[in-house]
């Protein structure tokens, strides 16, 4: 059986208080078995430092974002190589919303996935549809074409996960059914067995994300293919230890 992922992307909120009291009173406080659940957390970079010594050793924490290109003059961006060098193991990498509101296309996150995979970073790789290409019965072509965008890159599958977000379901309270997810769970993982191997495709971790809570996550975790969840705003709060506790 496939380890369980639970992350928590903080995306752009917070402030110090924030990290520090979601930390000691909600994550430090969490029981869960390490040896069947991996749990991250994402905070803005500024806050990676103070978050990573804070927090017990069995939650990791995971950056939002790396660059396509490495160290240089590329003012305000952060290297998969920085992240590694601070010793840590997790990034996202193609988020919708670096998609759509940083341009980041196919090609920009099929580099990046290849820096990480320079570093030996475990990449939590975002893949979804939009509401209108869902609409127009596209939701299976737009996958595909992201997910052939990062074939080439991955040489190393044990690296990866799969986060399957719906655009229409983050941040929306539009979660998509566990069926609908079900279904394009599956679709994920014959790709992969079709494009690396049938084992692979066994091994691989595909999580879901979009409005998941402490209400829906039993429907889906108990679904074959789900093997975690990527929580938006239900991170931010107590509800987070909740959806822990559901997938454990
Ligand atoms: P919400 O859980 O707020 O919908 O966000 C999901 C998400 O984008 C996680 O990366």
């Amino acid at each position: 059986p496939r380890r369980l992922l639970v992350g928590g992307n903080w995306k752009s909120n917070g402030n110090v208080t924030f990290v520090r009291e979601m930390i000691n009173e909600v994550l430090n406080r969490m029981k869960f078995d390490e040896k069947k659940v991996d749990v991250v957390v994402a905070p803005i970079v500024i806050h990676i430092p103070s978050a990573k010594a804070m927090l017990n050793t069995n939650i990791m924490v995971c950056a939002q974002n790396i660059n396509m290109m490495g160290n240089g003059a590329y003012t305000g961006e952060v290297s998969a190589e920085q992240i590694k060098d601070f010793g840590l193991q997790w990034v996202i990498i193609g988020h919708s919303e670096r998609r759509k509101l940083f341009s980041e296309n196919n090609e920009i996150v099929a580099k990046k996935v290849e820096r990480a995979q320079d570093q030996g970073l475990n990449s939590i790789v975002c893949i979804g549809e939009t509401y209108e290409e869902r609409e127009e019965g596209l939701t299976k072509d737009i996958l595909k074409a992201q997910l052939d965008a990062i074939k080439q890159s991955i040489r190393d599958w044990s690296k990866i996960v799969i986060a399957y977000e719906p655009v229409w379901a983050i941040g929306t309270g539009k979660t998509a059914s566990s069926d609908m997810a079900a279904e394009v769970h599956d679709y994920i993982r014959k790709w992969v067995a079709q494009n690396c191997s049938e084992l692979i495709s066994q091994q691989t971790r595909i999580i879901y994300g979009g409005s998941v809570t402490e209400k829906n996550a039993e429907s889906l975790i108990t679904q074959k293919d789900i093997d975690g969840f990527l929580v938006g705003g239900a991170s931010l709060k107590q509800t987070f230890a909740e959806i822990v506790d559901i997938v454990n």
